[in-house]
């Protein structure tokens, strides 16, 4: 068994539309998408992670 690398991106949702988008999260803990997809019209919105 390969044991998987801790991977600091992970898929979160947009808290206001629902848009997903690859996410890191940064050293204070808090969420950055690392590019906004288009369907996220409200911009720099509140993300939050999918488990
Ligand atoms: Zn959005």
């Amino acid at each position: 068994m390969t044991e998987t690398e801790l991977d600091p991106k992970f898929v979160a949702v947009c808290a206001s539309c629902d848009t997903m988008a690859v996410s890191e999260e940064t050293a204070d803990g808090s969420i950055r998408p690392l590019a906004v997809p288009e369907d996220c019209t409200c911009g720099d919105g509140d993300f939050r992670r999918l488990v």
